[in-house]
Formats: structure tokens, sequence, C-alpha cells
């Protein structure tokens, strides 16, 4: 099969679909591979690299997607990206449609049968293909976090870690997921007080045995959500409802009961965002103030530290690359009900539930 990887175009974004290592394992399937030109030169990953790997390199992106049966990126597509698909072509990528319903509309109306990363389950419940870059944005969103507290950067003031005599600062948590744990192993291993809360209880009790004593769970309630973040300096917002926009965890008139300079990270911003106030930044323009509280909403936060990232993602996704490529995407898509959860869109129709019903489209 030929497999394309085209240069991502989102803003900032320098990671890239396949790594040089990833192409050689789908050429040593007997896949062509087809890389943009420069597709991975701004993290270290350059041409000949890719050539050494067994790809072909192609001048442009009209020409990865107008030979490639399975195209393979990182962001979801851009409306130039989605005119340049056709029928039947595989696009295999993360989508986050349910927030996005101009991007949804031109993947119907392109004809081609869209996988989201995001949507990919496994046998425990999770969701591998997102897990990676959970990881890295839950580390990143305290370093960003404590960034955005430095006075220079509009925050408060506060060293995350306190020093001896001086306390910690509040760092709260919502959502312990993949994200969310992250954030509060960093937050921890910085030294601040940190406080995690879920709607689920069995979650919380597997961070509370994980970490014992050293991080507080509480469950999510608006009552407990309004009372942690009231003397929180840095709050971390990590929920997701899979497929759905994320639910509003704090209003706008919650913000003043916050401490002025206080930090709000949106990590869920990919999904619409917890925060009523949050509207997606860049890394160019990564904050702004409302009522006082810095606002962090990076939606493509691991586009950042884009090496790290990249490298995750192959790994992560390698398998079910193969699986489309060596199986084609009806029988691979047959054989493994968690790769079918990925798909989204198929042949001008919506397929994915959850992301149709939040979109208000028929599936
Ligand atoms: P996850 O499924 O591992 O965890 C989500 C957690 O949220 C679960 O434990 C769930 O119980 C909890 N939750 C759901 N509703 C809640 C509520 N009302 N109150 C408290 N907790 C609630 O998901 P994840 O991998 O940690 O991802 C979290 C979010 O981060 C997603 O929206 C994901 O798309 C996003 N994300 C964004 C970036 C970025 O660059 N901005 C990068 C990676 C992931």
């Amino acid at each position: 099969m030929e497999i394309g990887v085209p240069k991502e175009i989102k803003n900032h974004e320098y990671r890239v679909g396949l790594t040089p290592s990833g192409v050689r394992e789908l050429v040593a399937h007997g896949h062509k591979v087809l890389v943009q030109a420069h597709a991975g030169q701004a993290i270290g990953f350059s041409d000949e690299q890719y050539l050494e790997a067994g790809a072909s390199i192609l001048p442009d992106a009209e020409s990865v997607f107008a030979r490639a049966e399975l195209v393979i990126k990182v962001k979801e597509p851009q409306p130039v990206e989605c005119r340049m698909l056709r029928p039947g072509q595989v696009l295999f990528t993360y989508l986050h449609l349910a927030p996005d319903p101009g991007q949804a509309a031109l993947l119907v109306e392109s004809g081609a049968v869209a996988i989201a990363y995001e949507t990919v389950t496994d046998e425990r419940g999770g969701l591998p293909l997102l897990a990676p870059m959970s990881e890295v944005a839950g580390r990143m969103a305290i370093q960003a976090g404590a960034h955005a507290l430095e006075k220079a950067q509009g925050g408060r003031g506060v060293l995350l870690s306190g020093v001896p005599g001086v306390p910690p600062a509040r760092v709260v948590v919502l959502g312990g997921g993949v994200v969310g744990l992250n954030a509060a192993r960093t937050a921890m291993g910085l030294g601040a007080d940190v406080t995690i809360l879920d709607k689920s209880l069995p979650r919380l009790r597997e961070i509370d045995n994980l970490f014992g004593g050293h991080i507080k769970t509480l469950f999510s309630s608006q009552s407990h959500i309004e009372a942690a973040i009231r003397d929180a300096d840095l709050v971390v917002g990590a929920v997701l409802v899979p497929g759905a926009a994320a639910p509003r965890l704090v209003s706008r008139s919650m913000l003043k009961s916050m401490p002025p300079g206080a930090v709000l990270v949106d990590v869920a911003i990919d999904q619409g965002g917890c925060f009523e106030t949050s509207r997606p930044t860049t890394h160019q323009n990564p904050t702004y103030v409302v009522d006082g509280i810095v606002h962090y909403c990076v939606a493509n936060m691991p586009g950042g530290v884009a090496r790290t990232a990249t490298q995750a993602l192959t790994h992560a996704t390698l398998p079910y690359a193969l699986a489309l490529a060596d199986q084609g995407w009806r029988a691979a898509l047959m054989a493994n009900p968690h790769l079918r959860n990925g798909l989204n869109v198929c042949r001008g129709r919506m397929t994915h539930p959850a992301v149709a019903e939040a979109l208000g489209l028929p599936y």
C-alpha cells in the first residue's frame, strides 16, 4: 500500500505523522511510504533519514495526498487538506470533531474514511492513541503553569515548590485521567500541594493508592470544585467525556473567588475547554487574562516538545498503521473492534455515535 506523510501545516505544529524508524517498519512490511519534503526537518528528522529508512520524498502535500491510499498525520486536517481528500482514501490522525462542525462537514463531503486517534480504544477501556500526548500535555501543564505564575507573565509571583519557611503553591487538577495524573505527578515532584478531583471513585482510589497521602483526592462535585479553586494558585483542566465536548466546570463568576494572578491551564481546550472563559491559544501567544486570572489554553501543547511527542506518538500509532496497511481498512476494522471505535466518518457518513450526537448530526 502507498502511505502518505504530509508536513503539518497548523500554526507552530512541528510534529510529523511518522518517525524514520516508523517508516522503516512499514517498508519492512512491503509498503511504500511517501513523505513530504522537510516534513520532519524542524525536529531533527531529515529527508536523508527518511530516505535511509526506505521512504520516497515528494515535493508537496498535493502529490502526497494524490498518491497515498492511507494518509498518516498528527493534527486534524485543515480545510485545504480536507479538500485534497478523495472518496475511499483513509485518513488516520487526530480529528477532535466534537467541537468542530466545519471540519466534520468537509470530511463528510470528501467521502474519505477518517479514523480518529482519540476515539480508538483498548481492552482496559483506555484511549491508547490519546495517552502518549496526554502524558506529554499533563507534564507540560505544570511547566507552563509554573512559568505563567511568574510576575512578568501576569501571574501572582508564586514559586510552585515554595522555599524553606514558605509554603508551596496549591495546585488543583480537575480530572484524574492520564493528563491529570501526569500533571499531578509533576507538580508533586516539584513539591507543590496537589489536589485531584474526579467523578470516578475507582479512579480516585487508584490515585490514593499510588500516591498515598502525597496527593489529596476529592470527589468532583460543584461545591468541591468551588471550594478547591478558591485558594488555588494553579488549576489544571484535564477532564474528558470521550467523543463529547468537555463539561464546563468553572464559570466566569467563580473566577472572582480566586486569588488575582492565579493561573488556569485548560488542557481540555481541544474538546472545547472546561472553563467558561477558555478560548484556544497558540504557542506563539499562549496566555490571556480574564478578571485577573491568567489563562493558558494551547490546543496543541505537545507541539511545543514536538520531537519527544512525535517519537511517543509513532510508538503508539504504528501497530494500527501496520494493521490498516497490511489488511486494508475494512478487514483491519472488522478484526479489531477497538480500532473500529476510531472510525468517525466513513464515505460521506458520520459513524461515531458520541461524536455525531455532540455535533447534532445523524449517524
Ligand atoms: P482521560 O480519559 O484519561 O481522563 C479524563 C478524566 O476526566 C477521567 O478520569 C474522568 O473520570 C474525568 N472526568 C470526566 N468528567 C469529569 C468531571 N465532571 N469532573 C472531574 N473529572 C471528570 O483523558 P486524558 O487523556 O487525561 O485527556 C484529558 C483532556 O486533555 C482531553 O480533552 C484531551 O483531549 C485533552 N488533551 C489536550 C491536549 C492539548 O494539547 N491541549 C493534549 C492531550 C490531551
